[in-house]
């Protein structure tokens, strides 16, 4: 199979559910035309698989200058394989300039294999893209758990896996109709995974970066039986459970609510960040939630810096409090 090159440009892996290109890919495509401009050069985002008409124009208008759809009957989901085999092979012969992949299930899935395959380097749990005045391309990211910040600089053809919510997705542009091309893929291999079930998610179910509402814990909570007093607030928000390095670290919560440089970026509707001081490392990975309510028996913590809403009190009073007032005012509503 023939793939024609093009000049390097900056890709976008898209992921695609139902027709519906993820959030995740979207927000890339913004940083992905952000660097792209830096450099100088263009975006394309790379599907696989076929996508609707609506999705190519989201996927344009988002800010990819070039769509490369790859056809193949192999690469239904799930499609490890075929999907890696696709991407190796278009890879080695377009020669992009860097590879943006969004950092979901899929993405740490395929990332890592792409990068064995095609002998490229792989940055993972990227944070910052920079292109210096000589073109250079530098990632950042945490490393030894988030110890140190290392700057990678990103060669040809690297792949840049960065996580959902840590770009803001680019705000729709009145873009052109997408230029298309579809790149056919004979004599991919099979598919050596199946999907023999897929079952849809309940709110409880959501991963941390997804909730609309995150209420959050540190070390003012006093310990595990802080942290249930939280667990009742989010049952009536229908919220998630988010917490301070302080408060992981001492095991009140599981590890996957820690929030911030070295666990989960949200940007929530609403977070509520309970005796949690506002550490720079804390505030890295909430600051952008549209409404933040802080809670404190500080009124000098710096958290209230950054606060929409800010409550001097105790915890252990102020959070059931809330509980019961919230209660009352959703009258037992789901949310
Ligand atoms: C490399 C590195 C990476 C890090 N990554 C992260 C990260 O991803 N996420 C993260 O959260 N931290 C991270 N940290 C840790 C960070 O620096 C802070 O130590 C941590 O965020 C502090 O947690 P805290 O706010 O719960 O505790 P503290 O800073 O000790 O604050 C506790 C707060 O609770 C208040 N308080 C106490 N009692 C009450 C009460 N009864 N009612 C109301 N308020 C009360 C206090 O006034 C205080 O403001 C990292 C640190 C390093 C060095």
């Amino acid at each position: 199979v023939s793939i024609p090159t093009s000049p390097p440009t900056v890709w976008t892996l898209i992921w695609h559910r139902a027709g519906r290109v993820t959030d995740a890919s979207l927000e890339l495509l913004g940083e992905a035309r952000r660097v792209a401009g830096l450099l100088g050069i263009e975006t394309e985002a790379v599907v696989l698989g076929d996508v609707d008409d609506a999705a190519l124009v989201d996927v344009a208008e988002h800010g990819a200058d070039r769509v490369l759809i790859v056809a193949s009957p192999q690469l239904v989901r799930p499609a490890t394989k075929p999907a890696t085999a696709a991407l190796a092979q278009l890879i080695e012969r377009r020669a992009p300039r860097l590879v943006l992949i969004p950092e979901t299930a899929d993405g740490r899935d395929i990332g890592p294999r792409l990068a064995a395959r095609t002998g490229h380097g792989l940055v993972a749990d990227c944070a910052f893209l920079r292109v210096d005045p000589d073109g250079a391309v530098i990632a950042t990211r945490p490393a030894w758990d988030g110890m140190v910040s290392q700057r990678v600089r990103v060669g040809t053809s690297s792949l840049v896996m960065i996580a959902p919510g840590v770009f803001p997705p680019r705000p729709r542009g009145n873009a052109k109709p997408p230029v298309v091309e579809r790149i056919v893929l004979d004599g991919l291999p099979k598919s050596d995974t199946e999907l023999l079930a897929a079952k849809r998610l309940e709110p409880d179910d959501l991963e941390l970066d997804e909730a609309g509402t995150v209420v959050a814990g540190g070390l003012g909570m006093g310990g595990e039986a802080g942290f249930r007093s939280l667990e009742k607030l989010a049952a009536v928000l229908g919220a998630k459970v988010g917490a301070s390095r302080r408060a992981t670290d001492l095991g009140w919560v599981d590890r996957s609510a820690l929030v911030g440089q070295t666990g989960t970026t949200v940007r929530p509707s609403l977070y509520f960040a309970c005796g949690i001081s506002g550490a720079s490392q804390h505030v890295l990975g909430m600051h952008e939630s549209q409404v933040v309510v802080a809670i404190n028996s500080d009124p000098n913590a710096p958290i209230f810096g950054i606060a929409d809403v800010g409550i001097v009190g105790d915890v252990a009073e102020v959070v059931p409090a809330l509980t019961d007032a919230f209660e009352r005012a959703l009258g037992g509503v789901e949310s």
